[in-house]
């Protein structure tokens, strides 16, 4: 790796000075990469590219970034939507930007015991393919698998298409292993299925973004892989529909419901525009669609006549207009992409106002039709594109600018207001601001006036107490 400045009496030089040769660069161009967001909207600047390669190299770093009073910013996949892994344009002192990206080693998997143990820089479809080969899966997906890392993942208590049955991140951390911002190392990467001796320290990093520690390490609870699987996608006529087709679902086969998901017609017109592969699936048009999948540890589970039957009912009862079940493998792939493909559409779209909102799985549709009305009376012509995770009552609700303003100048001018305004109405149905994607720097100002006051309180107290100096990813989360 290229080496750090030598001008001497430089701070920074002198950082780079203090740490074990190889560790860090100030090549411009390798750092360049990482200063960008995912979405290409937040651009920040850091002195020094980190790629440690073990523990003990991240204990170095943190060591010596304390000692020098320097900022040190996490970075897995950089595929966060909130900000959090770049850092601050001016955060006033020295900052290190640390790539994970070279601990990304399967140090273990078992089968019988239903673990693995993954560095913080593993790629999730890299985990995914550690876990097949054992026999097993690791029930967490999502739209950026390719890139996201384990470090990211747990650190923004990801979420995804699987919560529905398995849980967010908090639910599949057996254990985890960190450097706290003191250089110290927490060690609790035994995948203990129970453990009560005292606070679970790991569950503060478990969603922490970066603020208290770095994530070097995590023991990821598995489940046996499923041996058979049906995909179905459904046009609904409203969003109370798509909640009674789950709750027949759930009825019918329980558990087995893997994902349900939902999206506006409007969001499969933007796929459908965007990616090249994409087809319609159905022949009748519906203003919402599910995507559901059904999976069964027994290879004879009848999933697809299951599947079958219960939509053949909920078509009956006028809760579905028209659905399709995946034949084929290639089929059921298909029709996940036109779920998954829709972030990276929306984005080829133009900007838009991006949200991650949840509240109680039986107020959505009344939520749904509360911001609608909010938006429709504050900002006519501005265009709602709602989708997500249904079953567990989280919805991306975007928006985009109306047709034919310029998207810069009518964000710019409307954006903030429009978000809080979307935000009260969470508010007022007792949901959270941010589900799944976290709060980064995009969300730390709502969540500074909405927050529960004790909650924030509780948290600045936990800061100050691991963190007294900030040099865990300033900036970020209204700390
Ligand atoms: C197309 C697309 C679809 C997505 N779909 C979903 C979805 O369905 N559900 C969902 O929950 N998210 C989703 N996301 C968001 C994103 O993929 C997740 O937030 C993911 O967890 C980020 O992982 P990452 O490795 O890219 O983390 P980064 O973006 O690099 O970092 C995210 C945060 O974690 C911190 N961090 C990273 N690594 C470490 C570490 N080792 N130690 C401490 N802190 C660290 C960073 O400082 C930052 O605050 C999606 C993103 C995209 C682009």
């Amino acid at each position: 790796m290229a080496s750090a400045p030598a001008a001497s009496g430089n701070p920074v030089a002198a950082l780079a000075g203090s740490l074990p040769p190889g560790l860090v660069t100030a090549d411009p161009e390798r750092l360049a990469p990482h200063l960008l967001d995912w979405r290409g909207t937040k651009r920040g600047v850091a002195d020094l590219l980190a790629l440690p390669r073990s523990t003990a190299e991240v204990v170095a770093l943190v060591r010596t970034a304390r000692a020098h009073g320097a900022a040190l910013v996490p970075q897995g996949g950089n595929t966060g939507l909130v900000g959090g892994s770049v850092p601050e344009p001016a955060s006033g002192r020295p900052t290190i930007l640390v790539s994970m990206r070279r601990m990304a080693r399967i140090r273990a998997v078992d089968p019988a015991g239903l673990s693995l143990v993954a560095e913080a820089g593993a790629i999730l479809a890299d985990v995914h393919e550690a876990a097949r080969a054992a026999g097993a899966m690791f029930p967490l997906s999502l739209g950026a698998k390719g890139s996201a890392t384990i470090g990211g993942l747990v650190s923004t208590n990801a979420g995804g298409t699987q919560v529905l049955r398995h849980g967010t991140m908090r639910n599949l951390v057996l254990g985890l292993e960190a450097v706290l911002p003191d250089g110290t190392v927490l060690d609790q990467l035994k995948p203990l299925r129970k453990d009560t001796a005292g606070y679970d320290v790991k569950q503060l990093l478990i969603g922490g973004e970066g603020t208290l520690g770095i994530v070097t390490a995590a023991a990821l609870r598995l489940v046996p892989a499923p041996a058979v699987s049906a995909v179905a996608w459904a046009g609904v006529p409203d969003m109370t529909a798509a909640l009674a087709l789950l709750a027949r679902l759930r009825r019918a086969v329980g558990e087995r419901v893997e994902s349900f998901e939902l999206m506006g017609d409007e969001g499969l017109a933007l796929v459908l525009a965007h990616v090249p592969s994409a087809r319609a699936p159905l022949a009748t048009p519906a203003p919402f669609h599910c995507l559901v999948e059904l999976t069964d540890v027994d290879p004879e589970a009848p999933l697809a006549a299951r599947l079958e039957a219960v939509l053949a009912a909920a078509l009956e009862a006028g809760e579905v207009r028209d659905a399709t079940v995946a034949a084929t493998l290639a089929q059921a792939q298909a029709l996940w992409a036109l779920r998954e493909e829709l972030p990276v559409a929306e984005k080829a779209d133009g900007p838009s106002l991006k949200n991650d909102v949840a509240v109680a799985v039986a107020d959505v549709p009344a939520f749904d039709a509360a911001a609608r009305k909010a938006v429709a009376q504050h900002f006519p012509g501005a265009r709602p594109l709602v989708f997500g995770h249904l079953g567990d009552g989280n919805l991306h609700w975007n928006l985009r600018p109306p047709a034919g303003a310029d998207a810069g100048s009518w964000l710019a001018q409307h954006g903030e207001a429009a978000r809080r305004l979307l935000h009260d109405v969470v508010v007022r149905f007792g949901g959270t601001i941010s589900a799944e994607h976290g709060i980064g720097t995009a969300r730390a100002a709502e969540l500074a006036r909405l927050g529960d006051p004790g909650r924030l309180a509780a948290m600045r107290a936990i800061k100050a107490a691991l963190d007294p100096a900030g040099i865990m990813n300033p900036g970020k989360l209204p700390l």
